[in-house]
C-alpha cells in the first residue's frame, strides 16, 4: 500500500491550479480502494476522489487523502441482434474508450469523442456534447459505498440523470466511488446529426456519413473551438447553459435578436451561456490573471497557472455582470473539492 505524502496535483488537473494533497493514492483494484478507505478512517482523514482532473477546481491544500481510482479493463459482456453491452473500468481514458468501441463496431458514443477525463467521472455530470448525453447510451454502473466498502449496482433510473446532473452530484454526493460503467451500444451503424454544427460539418462529405466520420468531425470541431489543456489550461465549459422560461426567452430575443436560444420543452428554453458572456463583452478579456478564451467565451483559461481563488473571482465578476445585464443566473460547471 503506497500512500504518497504532500503530492503536487498541478499536473493532475487540466486547469493547472497549484494544489498539494496531504496523502495521494492510486487504486488499481477494489481491494485497493477498500484499504485506502480503511486508512482514511483510521487516520481520520477526509477522502477526495480524483479522475482525470478535467472538471475540478482544486484548492491549494487538500488536507486529507486523494484517491485516484484507476481500475482498468474493457469487455463486451453481452450481445443481442441489435445491441452490445460493453463494460469499462473507471480508470479508462474516456476518449480512448470511445475510439476503441468505434473500432470494435459498437456504435453510439462517437458524438462524445475527445471529451477529456476518465470513464468513472463521465456519469457524475452526465457528460454531453453534439446532441448526445451519456444517459442515452448508459446501461448501469458499479460503485463502492464509501461508508461500508460494499458494492452497489446503479441502473438508469437510480442515477437520476439530467442536464450535467446525476444523483452523484446531489443526494449521493461524495458517497460512492464508481468502479465501472456499462453501456448499451448499437451493432448497426447509425449517425446522430441532430446538432446543427455537426450536421453541416458532415454535409460536405461526398462519400456518405458513418459513425467514423462523425467521430472525425467531432474531433475536428472540438480541436478548432476548444483550447488544448496541455498548452492552455482550462476545464472546458465553465458555466452551464441556463434554462429559462419561455416568456423570459421571448423577452431576451426581442431585446437581443442575435441571442442563441435552444428548445428544451413546451415551457422552457436554454440560452447559450457563451453568447451571454460574449454579448457582455468578456470574450478574450483577462482579469485576476485568468482569461476568457478568445474563441469561445464559455471557457475560462488559466495561462498563468494561478490558484482557483483567482478563477473563482473572475467567474463571480462574470456571473454578477450577466445577472445585472440579462437577469439570468449562471451556474458553474466544474466542481469544487471541499477543503
Ligand atoms: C477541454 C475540455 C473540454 C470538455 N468538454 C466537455 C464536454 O463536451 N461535455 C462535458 O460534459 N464535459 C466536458 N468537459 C468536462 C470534463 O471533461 C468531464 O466532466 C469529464 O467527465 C471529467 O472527467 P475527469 O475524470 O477529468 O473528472 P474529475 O475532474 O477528476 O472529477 C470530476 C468529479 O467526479 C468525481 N469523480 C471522478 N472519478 C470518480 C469516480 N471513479 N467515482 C466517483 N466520483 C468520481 C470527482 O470527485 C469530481 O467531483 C471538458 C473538459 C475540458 C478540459
Amino acid at each position: 500500500m503506497k500512500f504518497q505524502q504532500n503530492v503536487d496535483l498541478q499536473s493532475l488537473n487540466t486547469m493547472a491550479v497549484p494544489s498539494v494533497a496531504r496523502y495521494f493514492f492510486i487504486a488499481q483494484t477494489l481491494e485497493d480502494i477498500r484499504l485506502a478507505l480503511a486508512f482514511a478512517s483510521k487516520e481520520k482523514l477526509s477522502v477526495f476522489v480524483l479522475g482525470g482532473g478535467s472538471n475540478s477546481l482544486l484548492p491549494e491544500k487538500l488536507d486529507g487523502l486523494v484517491i485516484q481510482p484507476l481500475l482498468k479493463g474493457v469487455e463486451c459482456i453481452e450481445n443481442s441482434a441489435e445491441s452490445s453491452w460493453v463494460r469499462a473500468g473507471a480508470g479508462e481514458n474516456w476518449h480512448d474508450f470511445v475510439m476503441h468501441c468505434l473500432s470494435a463496431q459498437y456504435y453510439g458514443l462517437e458524438n462524445l469523442a475527445y471529451i477529456p477525463g476518465l470513464v468513472g467521472a463521465a456519469p457524475i455530470q452526465n457528460i454531453g456534447a453534439y446532441g448526445v448525453e451519456l444517459k442515452d447510451v448508459f446501461h448501469s454502473l458499479e460503485a463502492m459505498d464509501r461508508a461500508t466498502g460494499e458494492m452497489q449496482t446503479f441502473n438508469f433510473s437510480d442515477c437520476e440523470f439530467a442536464y450535467r446532473e446525476s444523483v452523484f452530484k446531489n443526494r449521493l454526493k461524495d458517497r460512492m466511488i464508481i468502479a465501472s460503467v456499462t453501456f448499451r451500444l448499437q451493432r448497426q451503424a447509425a449517425c446522430n446529426l441532430s446538432y446543427p454544427a455537426l450536421a453541416s460539418a458532415l454535409e460536405r462529405e461526398a462519400d456518405g456519413k458513418n459513425p467514423e466520420k462523425v467521430a472525425e468531425a467531432v474531433i475536428k470541431l472540438r480541436q478548432r473551438k476548444l483550447p488544448d489543456p496541455e498548452y492552455i489550461p482550462n476545464a472546458g465549459s465553465f458555466f452551464k447553459n441556463p434554462v429559462i422560461t419561455e416568456a423570459k426567452a421571448s423577452a431576451l430575443k426581442l431585446a437581443h435578436p442575435k441571442a442563441v436560444i435552444f428548445d428544451v420543452d413546451g415551457s422552457h428554453k436554454k440560452v447559450a451561456a457563451g453568447w451571454l458572456i460574449d454579448a457582455a463583452g468578456w470574450k478574450g478579456r483577462e482579469a485576476f490573471q485568468v482569461r476568457v478564451h478568445d474563441q469561445q467565451a464559455l471557457v475560462l483559461t488559466n495561462p498563468n497557472r494561478v490558484s482557483r481563488h483567482h478563477i473563482l473571482t473572475l467567474a463571480d465578476a462574470i456571473r454578477k455582470d450577466i445577472e445585472q445585464r440579462f437577469g439570468i443566473t449562471l451556474e458553474r460547471e466544474p466542481g469544487l473539492f471541499s477543503e
